[in-house]
């Protein structure tokens, strides 16, 4: 039963669907604690890239732009693919419908 072994260790990643984990409504990172809230507000619903030092929610457009150089340093991905999924993946994000 190696599957219900790895599932048992409680990965904490993104993927994994941990439910105590609350997403960022507006970039989908997993905010494991306050200090990665907006503003480092606990009820923040969005996490420090998307928010300001208040705790505001950024602009579409500035945090549109954030996610980009984030898939194109992080995951390799090449800037127009970077784009088309960005602009896909917000559209299904609460924080932008
Ligand atoms: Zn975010």
């Amino acid at each position: 039963m190696i599957i219900k072994e790895v599932f048992d260790m409680g990965c904490d990643c993104c993927c994994c669907g941990d439910k105590k984990v609350d997403m960022c409504e507006s970039c989908g990172m997993p905010m494991q604690n306050a200090e990665l809230r907006g503003g480092k507000q606990p009820e923040n619903k969005c996490c420090v890239h998307c928010c300001d030092a208040e705790g505001k929610l950024k602009g579409k457009e500035e945090v549109r732009e954030g996610m980009i150089s984030y898939y194109v340093e992080h995951e390799g991905k090449s800037k127009e693919d970077a784009e088309t999924f960005v602009d896909e993946y917000m559209t299904k994000m609460p924080a932008w419908k």
